[in-house]
């Protein structure tokens, strides 16, 4: 299997800048996330690491070797585009086989090691079974296990599932992400579903507009996000963003929200310009004897949560609390917030100011 690495790779379509200078190392037998909204550059990178497409500039490396400017067929990876395109004149084993037999592998081998693939996948009992009647669970089974067979360098998917209902969908990526833990295939996966991305990935890069906005393992960019994009792009309901014309110096640890000192992580960078105050939903509290006011504008019950939207004098503030709480509209409450997970923004850039609490994420992000 293979460590795939990008480095100030750029991708321009005539005038236009698909891809920024962007730089990633996805490690050997990661399950390697790239998420971001549509047109964000996703697949684009993705094409470009198979050798579909060819950067403008920058270099790519599998295991150590540059192969920017090399052929699809040069590199050795199995792209799934599509997980139902199967050959519908063929059984399943002969769909499975004939990348091999293409290859020229003798038939013997072949039939070994379809044999193992099937059992890897849990399809031997449906080999001689035309794909026609399959269900849609095996008819994408049968194509991973096309894809598979030829033992690739990596396993790359361009939103394998989009077309798929929620329920199957959940069920196949489950499925995906366990036959992964058990080949260890270093897989790239493009998906613009944030959840499908923090539930299956090792690490996620994050894109938006060709910029790789934050790279690497997902709690980390969800508890601390690089930019305010990825603040709201992640989490859901996403981060709450409170903006205030506040300063901020390198070693404090208090910020005044509308005249009353909030806790803060201490700085390690400062701002004179405006600030934008992120604090995630399961990380406020209401408390009567707060100082900082607001009132509930709707309250939204989940089962064992409940989603409490509060108006502020910074702007509106969602909580998620125990639906144990009791929480009505139009009550007058305070609000507290954790102190330690709290990420101030420059408002201006999006860009996370660095304090002792983000400081190690984003260093090596
Ligand atoms: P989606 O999920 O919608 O496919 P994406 O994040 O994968 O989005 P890309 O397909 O990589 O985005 O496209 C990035 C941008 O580059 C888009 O604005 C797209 O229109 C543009 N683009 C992609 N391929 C070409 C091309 N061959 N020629 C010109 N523009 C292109």
């Amino acid at each position: 299997m293979a460590q795939i690495r990008i480095e100030n790779v750029r991708k321009e379509f005539g005038a236009f800048t698909a891809v920024q200078s962007s730089s990633f190392t996805i490690e050997d037998g990661e399950f390697f996330m790239l998420l971001g909204p549509s047109g964000c550059g996703k697949t684009t990178t993705l094409r470009m690491m198979a050798g579909l497409e060819l950067p403008t500039s920058g270099e790519i490396f599998i295991d150590g070797e540059e192969v920017g400017q090399k052929p699809a067929s040069q590199r050795d990876i199995a792209f799934v585009f599509q997980m139902f395109a199967l050959y519908p004149h063929m059984n399943v084993g002969k769909n499975i086989s004939y990348p091999l037999l293409s290859q020229g592998m003798p038939k013997a081998e072949v039939r070994k090691k379809v044999g193992e693939i099937a059992e890897i996948l849990g399809i031997t009992d449906i080999l001689n079974k035309p794909v026609g009647g399959l269900s849609g669970g095996d008819r994408q089974r049968v194509a991973l296990g096309r894809a598979i067979v030829r033992d690739p360098k990596a396993f790359f998917m361009d939103e394998p599932l989009g077309a798929l209902d929620a329920e199957f969908r959940e069920h196949m990526s489950e499925e995906l992400r366990a036959l992964h833990d058990r080949m260890n295939a270093t897989t790239v996966y493009v998906t613009h579903d944030q959840l499908e991305a923090m539930q299956m990935g090792d690490k996620i890069v994050v894109m938006n507009h060709g910029v790789v906005e934050q790279f690497g393992v997902p709690q980390d960019i969800y508890d601390w996000p690089a930019t305010k994009f990825v603040a709201q792009f992640i989490g859901s309901p996403p981060m709450n963003f409170l903006d205030f014309n506040g300063m901020i110096g390198t070693g404090q640890n208090e910020v005044r929200l509308n005249d009353v000192g909030i806790e803060v992580p201490e700085m390690r960078e400062g701002t004179n310009g405006a600030i934008t105050f992120g604090i995630r939903p399961e990380h406020v509290r209401l408390d009567d004897a707060a100082p900082y006011r607001g009132r509930v504008r709707a309250t939204e019950y989940l089962g064992t949560t409940q989603i409490v939207t509060l108006e502020t004098p910074n702007g509106e503030v969602k909580a998620r609390l125990s639906s144990a709480d009791r929480v009505n509209v139009g009550d007058q409450t305070g609000l507290r917030f954790d102190p330690r997970t709290i990420t101030l923004f420059d408002a201006e850039n999006g860009h996370a100011l660095r304090s002792a609490a983000n400081m190690e994420v984003l260093s090596h992000g």
